[in-house]
């Protein structure tokens, strides 16, 4: 099981595309004795813990000694912690851990980016970056982009995040708009220095090794809650909040349910194997979906 772990949503960004909005401000924080108990809950059901995230919000907006009893609570669980931050505060904690670093850093349209960059830079310990494909990211010159990345020393991997329409902002981002983006990179590839993940991704969900079902992947909220991300009826992203791990399992049997009546996707060469981070009602493939159906068969007619 992979776990998101959002100790807070409170963020000292306000960035306009944020699928948390409102809820930067909430400073709520999860207690480190409900993280034990939640990934307890996880494992008397029978589930491993592959991996867990530790995003927010802001983590680095947290108190340091906050911020080492959460890291030390999921190092207790598991061996691969990854840790995304937009690293615009000190981040002197995280070097104590063997915890990778992520970063959320999408080129110029993130606010203090100057900063942040100056920050990657000195970072002393490996980096990644995820990029958030922006209807402003989107635009930008791809190969701008990547010559900036490369003054990054210790950045290993880049990877691009879709955009989804949520409750606080619904930017018009076709998934064709993303799948083009993606394309770029990969057709400039011989010039990034950092891996593109997003490749080895597309390459994995075209040898059936992709898992795009939530069954694989719960997330722990502020409040102490399980959540999975949902759709809401206007097809807006959201936090569907469960009151316990049983009630997680039982919305990823309906997810299953309702994605194999959808008749695009049951008809679809890579049905429960696509690309997608939690799949949506498919209603035409005119700009691809959310799966990025059209992405893998440029890919695959490329090979
Ligand atoms: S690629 Fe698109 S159509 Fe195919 S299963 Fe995934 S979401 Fe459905």
């Amino acid at each position: 099981m992979h776990i998101s772990l959002n100790p807070t949503y409170y963020c000292n960004f306000r960035c306009p595309f944020c699928y948390l909005g409102d809820m930067l401000l909430d400073k709520t924080t999860l207690s480190v004795d409900h993280v034990y108990e939640k990934l307890t809950e996880v494992l008397s059901h029978g589930y491993n813990i592959d991996s867990i995230d530790l995003y927010g919000g802001e983590i680095l907006s947290l108190p340091k000694e906050y911020q080492s009893k959460i890291i030390e609570a999921c190092l207790s669980f598991c061996s691969e912690v990854r840790v995304t931050t937009n690293l615009s505060l000190d981040y002197t904690e995280l070097l104590k851990y063997p915890v990778q670093v992520c970063v959320s850093y999408d080129y110029t349209c993130r606010e203090d980016h100057v900063q942040v960059l100056a920050n990657m830079i000195n970072f002393p310990a490996d980096l990644h970056v995820l990029m958030l494909a922006s209807k402003g990211l989107v635009k930008k010159n791809v190969e701008n982009i990547i010559a900036v990345l490369n003054t990054v020393p210790n950045l290993k991997t880049v990877e691009i995040k879709p955009y989804s329409t949520n409750q606080y902002n619904q930017f018009d981002v076709k998934h064709s708009e993303f799948e083009e983006f993606v394309k770029k990179f990969i057709l400039n590839k011989d010039k990034l220095e950092a891996h593109f993940v997003n490749e080895d991704m597309i390459q994995a969900s075209l040898a059936g090794q992709m898992n795009s079902f939530s069954d694989d992947h719960v997330y722990i909220t502020p409040n102490n809650k399980f959540a999975v991300l949902d759709f809401d009826d206007q097809d807006n992203e959201k936090f569907t909040e469960l009151d316990n791990f049983q009630e997680y399992i039982n919305w990823t049997q309906k997810e299953k349910f309702k994605v194999s009546a959808n008749s695009y996707c049951n008809q679809c060469e890579y049905f429960g194997k696509c690309l997608s981070e939690h799949l949506r009602d498919v209603q035409s493939l005119e700009h691809s979906c959310n799966g990025y159906k059209l992405l893998l068969d440029w890919y695959k007619e490329r090979a």
